[in-house]
């Protein structure tokens, strides 16, 4: 999907909001995570998925501090 030409204001604070049409076509809920990237002068967000940062895998997890640690993982260091 392209969409452009889409102009947004940018707040006092650096904030802009983001078209519901790109929330929804990227499938962005609140409080999901978006990385961004600078090259150049563009910037592109992208959503970031809900893996594990020790193993990657993005089964069942539990989110803790903003770091998603699946449960095989979560078990592992239980064990240490
Ligand atoms: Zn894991």
């Amino acid at each position: 999907m392209k969409i452009k030409g889409v102009a947004r204001p940018i707040d006092e604070l650096g904030r802009i909001v983001i078209p519901k049409e790109f929330r929804k076509s990227m499938g962005v809920e609140p409080k999901d995570l978006l990385e961004l990237s600078l090259v150049g002068n563009t910037i592109t967000c992208k959503k970031l998925e809900k893996s594990c940062i020790i193993c990657s895998e993005e089964g069942d997890h539990l989110e803790f501090e903003n770091k998603i640690i699946c449960l095989n993982c979560l078990k592992k260091l239980k064990s240490i």
